[in-house]
């Protein structure tokens, strides 16, 4: 049966199970011009439970539905590749709620003297603000500081996940604890979200604080904020729904019916690069995983393999980022991977790199550079080779906290799937968590240990490193 969310003041019941979470006491108020939802984790007009929601409670109190979008220059590593890529997404995210009858405000914070306040603005006129829930970077801050100032009800929807965060209370030891959960619980949650018709269409005109977006107009917008410049657009992935689309199709006509044999081959292209948009929520995991489920089971294909990866993994990553702070820290690890860090502290490391040879991909190893080459040009690493890059940052920095320190650093900085719950739950799986102990070595102890040659014997390095090394 499925859990129905009482809103504070109407008492009106909608149905968005188990998503929903108030963010202050204040009530929904009649006298608001709209509804507004402000849009931060979840990009998308599309399979997006809180914009759902919002629509509902739109029409439950008799209003138009407006969305918020905004981009600051002063967020951590605001820089030419987030911006260029979330901006890409703005015109077609516009676009389609438009046709939906919601309105879209966009506004573009180019330097310290633009105001600051564009969302309180929005709100005041508004009888209650929806958001996204979501556990990481600035939508956690934001969550915490935002709605006590606000004089409406401020609710949050989990759109993230196809399972609904809060059904895990609390956090979960590893893959092996939360799968038989997701399993039990996916027959209800795995089930597309159907679109709430808006009663009233939103029509009032855009406030002149309005930023209007063209894909002409977007490298003009990005040179113009005060943001670091010297971080370019991804060479490889272009930011926008429409691509986002484009890719899903792609995955599934060409590479999913070869992901659980060749996934693990950078050089055979068979992993979905999907993680960018999933990220900026420009796709949903709902819509990947149905679309995914649907085309396997027409095509007598095996899914498995990637939903154990876009669900389990990347759900218990979401369920460790609600359950403790991010990035967090070694603290967070399990107690026998802490004690071998803390016995292997004083381990000789050989060679030893402080941060830049890492950031610039200056270490003595070829495969290494060429991973680090693929995260500065693509902002993205292939999934098994990025096991690799992590593991050797443990391995080469002169002290455990200082490779967590680099790893968090550069994803932050310059992934364009960074900033996310996987990034934060990932890097520590580099240290042992939801990991087991392996048979002990120098530095690593018992931690999972990844060498050059198992790469070589397993994958094409040679391959790889040919290709990053002509991107470069
Ligand atoms: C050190 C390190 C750092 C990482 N940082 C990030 C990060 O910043 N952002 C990020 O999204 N992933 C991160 N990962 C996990 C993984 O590498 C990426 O999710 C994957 O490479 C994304 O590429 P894809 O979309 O082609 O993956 P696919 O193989 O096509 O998988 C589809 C989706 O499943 C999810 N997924 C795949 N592998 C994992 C995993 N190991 N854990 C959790 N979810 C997974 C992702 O959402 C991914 O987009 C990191 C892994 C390591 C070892």
């Amino acid at each position: 049966m499925s859990i129905l969310y009482p809103l504070p003041a109407s008492g009106i019941l909608v149905t968005v199970q188990n998503r929903v979470r108030p963010l202050n006491d204040a009530p929904v108020r009649g006298a608001g011009r709209y509804v507004l939802y402000w849009m931060q984790a979840n990009q998308r007009a599309d399979s997006n439970h809180a914009l759902a929601y919002a629509a509902q409670l739109a029409n439950s109190v008799k209003a138009p539905l407006l969305c918020y979008q905004g981009l600051t220059h002063d967020y951590p590593h605001a820089n030419d590749r987030l911006h260029t890529f979330i901006l890409e997404g703005v015109a077609e995210t516009e676009r389609r709620l438009r046709r939906l009858g919601a309105g879209y405000v966009f506004y573009l914070r180019r330097r310290r003297s633009d105001p600051n306040d564009i969302l309180y603005r929005l709100a005041a006129e508004s009888a209650a603000v929806v958001t996204d829930d979501y556990p990481a970077f600035l939508a956690a801050r934001h969550n915490r500081s935002v709605p006590p100032k606000l004089g409406m009800a401020c609710l949050a929807v989990d759109s993230s996940c196809v399972v609904p965060m809060s059904l895990f209370e609390k956090r979960e030891y590893a893959a092996y604890t939360i799968r038989p959960k997701i399993t039990r619980l996916l027959p209800k949650y795995l089930k597309p979200l159907e679109t709430v018709a808006l009663r009233k269409k939103y029509r009032l005109p855009a406030p002149e604080f309005h930023t209007r977006v063209s894909a002409a107009s977007i490298p003009k917008l990005v040179a113009g904020c005060d943001i670091d410049h010297s971080v370019p657009p991804s060479t490889a992935f272009r930011g926008g729904r429409v691509e986002a689309e484009r890719r899903l199709q792609l995955f599934l006509a060409e590479r999913l019916y070869r992901y659980a044999s060749e996934k693990n081959q950078p050089t055979a292209r068979a992993v979905s690069d999907l993680s960018p948009y999933l990220h900026f929520g420009q796709i949903s995991a709902l819509e990947v995983a149905l679309a995914v489920k649907a085309y396997a089971a027409e095509h007598k294909l095996m899914a498995e393999e990637f939903l154990e990866e876009l669900i389990v993994r990347r759900e218990l990553a979401f369920n460790h980022a609600r359950h403790a702070p991010t990035p967090g820290s070694l603290a967070l690890l399990p107690e026998w991977a802490r004690q071998n860090l803390d016995r292997h502290k004083d381990d000789r490391r050989s060679p030893s790199y402080g941060r830049e040879p890492f950031a610039e991909a200056r270490t003595h190893d070829r495969l290494w550079n060429a991973t680090q080459t693929e995260m500065l040009r693509r902002g993205k690493i292939h999934g098994y080779y990025r096991m690799y890059w992590g593991k050797k940052i443990v391995e080469w920095s002169p002290s455990a906290e200082e490779a967590f320190d680099t790893m968090v650093e550069i994803h932050d900085r310059y992934a364009l799937d960074g900033r996310d719950p996987n990034t934060y739950a990932n890097v520590l799986w580099c240290f042992g968590l939801f990991d087991r102990p392996f048979a002990g070595r120098p530095v690593f102890g018992t931690i999972r240990y990844m060498s050059l040659e198992g790469m070589r014997r397993k994958t094409n390095v040679d391959g790889y490193v040919r290709e990053m090394e002509g991107a470069a």
